[in-house]
């Protein structure tokens, strides 16, 4: 059967280096838990297939930073063309949840006056013993922001879908509210085409496309 999907959602997972980010996205994308040897070559962009209601896929279309944020170089474009994003500390690293601050404030100042929908992430979550953010300070951080929070492992495959799966349902309702819009020349979102399903006049006037994966 043809794999066709609603939307595509353009997603970017930032945060310090070596928080675990490749990783995340490899588990993901490819069920595994892959090292990665260079973090600055490779393919920077994974997509997959995300059923959030029966018969309703969303395609998700992953940017991964390929080593710049060691750096602080990560493009305005890459920004600017996504809809949403996982915002990542590691909970074994205090600095790098310091510096959510910083990642947001960063992303914000290159979008505006657009915003991009976050979820905050405590990654690494399999070595408890070497904890050094708990749970509830991360949690009021997220609240603070206006963010869902969420603990994940690569390695043991906790909650990796979970994390995905609710930023995209998020995206997904403030879509179908139309909150957020679709837009000629942004990558963020694109609306794809299902046959016999009832479309919004949004999509009919955007010009229904047929898209498989
Ligand atoms: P990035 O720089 O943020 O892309 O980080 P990477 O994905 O390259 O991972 C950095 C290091 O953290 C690597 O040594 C990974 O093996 C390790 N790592 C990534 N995810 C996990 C995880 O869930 N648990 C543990 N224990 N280590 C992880
Ligand atoms: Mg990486």
């Amino acid at each position: 059967m043809e794999t066709i999907w609603l939307y595509q959602f353009r997603l970017i997972v930032i945060g310090d280096s070596t928080v675990g980010k490749s990783c995340l996205i490899r588990r993901f994308t490819e069920g595994r838990f892959a090292q990665v040897s260079d973090p600055t070559v490779g393919v920077d962009f994974f997509s997959r297939l995300v059923e959030i209601e029966p018969g309703k896929r969303i395609k998700l279309q992953i940017w991964d930073t390929a080593g710049q944020e060691r750096f602080r170089s990560i493009t305005r474009a890459y920004y600017r063309n996504s809809v949403g994003g996982l915002l990542l500390f590691d909970i074994t690293n205090r600095r790098s949840f310091q510096n959510v601050h910083n990642w947001l404030e960063e992303a914000q100042s290159h979008v505006q006056p657009h915003s991009i929908v976050f979820l905050l992430v405590g990654h690494k979550c399999d070595l408890e013993a070497q904890r050094q953010v708990t749970q509830q300070e991360a949690e009021k951080l997220a609240a603070a922001y206006g963010m869902r929070y969420v603990e994940t492992s690569a390695r043991d495959a906790i909650n990796v879908e979970k994390a995905f799966v609710e930023l995209t349902r998020t995206i997904f309702d403030l879509v179908r509210s139309g909150d957020i819009k679709i837009q000629d020349g942004w990558e963020g979102v694109k609306s794809g085409f299902v046959p016999n399903t009832v479309h919004s006049s949004e999509e009919v006037t955007k010009g229904s496309r047929q898209c498989f994966c």
